[in-house]
């Protein structure tokens, strides 16, 4: 079984390159993915597949059946693309002036795409139902899986795997880890608002300054003296914004922004309530005023550890064991983290870098290895089978 899936695959792969470059030339942003939703559900159509358009947005949903009983897995692709110039110069370069594929988006639509295909062909060799979800606007808060799920995107599967291409790690190479995967997110931005006048009369001002440069200070102390030393977070201020280039002007406000993460929803509430806190005390100490606008973003990705431990086996006897690999904690953000809070199901990330594929993800020259959509692919078909599909077939198959 898992070598007629590994041939189909390879059978595929020009094709899934086509799609991959096709999308990557023509990019759409966040919320606006009209063409890329359409080209889906026509792929889909194409292998004989009902597609259900307009899902949480321009979400494309399909449910495929193998004809036997047996659990639904959901199996979940992102589809947008980012507000970045592409810089590279191949025959696939971005068409769209000022939006680019620079997170490997096209090719997780691509790899989830080629699954399907496969399933449809395979489909008496399977059991149960694999519920395909191509998701909008992973890219921007609240972001498409929320609105997707809203629109019952989870109701009947049992449990949900997703990858990420991700060219920090050499194609080849797959890697997760069970517990939280990758932080939550939340942003903050702040007005502080004082009374400005003469920089020699300090006494009849109150220094939006000087409230801007304690909480600097003060807001530190968040992760250092009260989060758990054990459990990681990050307070990051990445803006501060006083005065006007005077030398004598005390200014009136000042505007502070921010990143706050962490990997679990302890830690996650503790650490907003010590910035709202602080900032709150802070101001007061001084005489300001302010306006703070926390963005809740999206909550940690935190994999249960069954499905961890059954996907990095099932992926060891498709790949090889040398293939999977134990991933650290990392502080990007992924809204995958939405379907872990409601079902159980691991995300992965698997290997993208190489030679042309040496730039991180979200900058200009990004790209990526290629036949790492293959290896997707088959990371996804091994999670919707492990199930039903007993892990020593696999390896006497293998042997
Ligand atoms: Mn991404």
């Amino acid at each position: 079984m898992w070598t007629i899936m590994k041939e189909r695959v390879s059978a595929l792969y020009p094709e899934m390159v086509r799609w991959r470059r096709h999308l990557h030339q023509y990019p759409e942003l966040s919320y606006r993915e009209d063409s890329t939703s359409s080209f889906v559900a026509d792929k889909l159509k194409e292998f004989g597949i009902e597609a259900k358009t307009g899902i949480g947005g321009y979400g494309v949903t399909a449910l495929i059946h193998s004809g036997q009983p047996g659990p639904t897995v959901a199996l979940r692709a992102d589809m947008d693309a980012l507000p970045i110039q592409d810089d590279k110069s191949c025959s696939y370069a971005s068409k769209v002036p000022g939006v680019m594929h620079a997170c490997g988006h096209d090719g997780h639509t691509a790899a989830l795409l080629g699954a399907a295909k496969v399933l449809v062909e395979t489909k008496e060799r399977w059991k149960g139902s694999v519920k395909l979800i191509f998701q909008p606007a992973e890219e921007v808060a609240p972001g498409g899986a929320k609105a997707m799920i809203e629109d019952g995107v989870l109701d009947g599967v049992d449990e949900i795997f997703g990858v990420h291409l991700w060219t920090p790690l050499s194609a080849g190479i797959v890697a997760t880890r069970s517990g939280p995967f990758m932080a939550s997110v939340d942003d903050f931005d702040l007005e502080i608002r004082g009374r400005g006048g003469h920089g020699g009369l300090p006494h009849e001002t109150v220094d939006s300054l000087i409230v801007a440069a304690h909480l600097a200070v003060n807001l530190q102390t968040v992760v250092s003296r009260s989060l758990n030393p054990i459990r990681p977070g990050v307070v990051t201020l990445a803006t501060l914004q006083a005065g006007s280039n005077s030398y004598n002007v005390i200014p009136d406000r000042a505007v502070l922004k921010g990143t706050v993460r962490t990997f679990d929803a302890d830690s996650r509430k503790l650490a907003r309530e010590r910035v709202e806190t602080i900032i709150r005390d802070t101001c007061s100490m001084f005489g300001a005023e302010y306006t703070l606008t926390y963005k809740v973003g999206y909550p940690p990705v935190v994999n249960t550890p069954a499905e961890t431990e059954r996907v990095l086996a099932a992926a060891a006897a498709v790949l090889g064991p040398d293939a999977v690999q134990e991933a650290e904690m990392t502080m990007p953000a992924e809204d995958f983290s939405h379907y872990l809070e409601r079902i159980p199901g691991c995300f992965l990330f698997v290997g993208a870098g190489g030679e042309g594929a040496s730039y991180p993800h979200h900058h200009p020259l990004f790209d990526l290895k290629e036949e790492a959509m293959a290896q997707a692919a088959l990371v996804l078909l091994s999670a919707a089978m492990s199930r039903t599909i007993d892990l020593p077939k696999i390896e006497q198959e293998q042997e």
